[in-house]
């Protein structure tokens, strides 16, 4: 089977760190082009913008948006409009609206649309989520907590409007829970944290209540110092679910639970290649909604300054 030529768009961490790398493992794939406005990758033809990159590379059949998310729609609306397949880093967009108007776009154009959510391929996702289809939830607690200074250093874009603050992290934890989950869930109440010197929140608590009415409160911080917390623990009839370690394991009333070896962006790419040969749409905006009902319900409380 021919190659898939794919061209990654926004060269930062998670392109460095997961995108390149995993490209270059899967077969399925030939990376031939990045577009960054400042950054270049050794060895591949560098554009500074994903409009010069297709006019010079035409044979880009595929893109991945690594970009800040406050940029990414223009950037996949281009892709598409020009009848290249898409794949999305999550957030898919800066905001709903924006999302559901990439849904059309490659509709229209009949070409693959991957709004992906790399946490949901952990390998004790699926796991967990067989489980609880058989089981009858009472209540969720989500704990995701870590130290925006270790794991976001620089990153200015998340304090701007669209760039989801704490949410960034916990929209994570949310597209674990909305897969997990049966059914849908929906926002009851939250109440958000914000410096005094930025446009997005720095902590979150939020209650949600799924189809059944079961209570499911989660708890955002991004000043954790010490260890660092990426857990969903759900109690059922039939005793604990504990997801941990940002998906990745799994134990159910106190005992480990085997998963499958895949790590997640290969699992991500595997998928993508097939809806690029199928020329298929998979997204599920879900995640993003309870965000951003999130911002627009949640009560706002004013913090100090946050300073890197
Ligand atoms: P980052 O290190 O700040 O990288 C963002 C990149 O976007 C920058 O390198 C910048 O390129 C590029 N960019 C900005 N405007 C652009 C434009 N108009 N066209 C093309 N590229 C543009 O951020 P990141 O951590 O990689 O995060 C990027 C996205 O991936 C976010 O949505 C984030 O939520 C998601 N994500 C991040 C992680 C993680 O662990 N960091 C994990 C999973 C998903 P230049 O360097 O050339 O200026």
């Amino acid at each position: 089977m021919k190659r898939i030529k794919i061209a990654i768009v926004g060269l930062g961490k998670i392109a460095r760190d997961q995108h390149v790398p995993t490209i270059a493992a899967n077969d399925a794939f030939e990376l031939v082009g990045v577009a960054s406005p400042h950054s270049k990758l050794e060895g591949v033809p560098s554009y500074r913008s994903i409009e010069e990159l297709l006019q010079a590379v035409p044979d880009v059949s595929a893109v991945a948006l690594c970009t800040t998310p406050q940029v990414r729609y223009e950037a996949a609306r281009h892709a598409l409009l020009q009848g290249r397949h898409v794949l999305l880093e999550k957030p898919p967009a800066a905001t709903v609206s924006e999302a559901l108007a990439l849904v059309e776009i490659a509709s229209l154009k009949s070409v693959a649309l991957f709004a992906s959510w790399h946490s949901r391929h952990a390998r004790a996702v699926e796991p967990a989520r067989a489980w609880l289809a058989d089981h009858e939830i009472q209540r969720v607690t989500v704990t995701w907590k870590e130290d925006v200074r270790v794991w976001h250093p620089g990153q200015t874009w998340i304090w701007k409007a669209g760039g989801l603050g704490v949410f960034d992290p916990g929209i994570n934890a949310l597209s674990i829970l909305t897969r997990i989950i049966p059914g849908t869930l929906t926002l009851k109440d939250a109440e958000l944290d914000y410096p005094a010197n930025c446009e997005t929140p720095i902590a979150a608590r939020l209650l949600l209540a799924d189809s059944q009415g079961a209570p499911a409160s989660v708890e955002l911080d991004f000043l954790q110092t010490g260890p660092q917390s990426w857990d969903i623990d759900i109690e059922t009839a039939a005793g604990q679910l504990l997801l941990s370690m940002g998906g990745t394991v799994l134990k159910i009333n106190g005992s480990l639970v085997a998963t499958p070896p895949e790590t997640e962006y290969s699992n991500l790419y595997a998928h993508f290649a097939t809806l690029v040969r199928a020329r298929k749409i998979d997204v599920d905006f879900d995640p993003f909604q309870l965000v951003t009902d999130a911002l627009q319900f949640g009560r706002r409380v004013n913090v100090g300054r946050f300073d890197e």
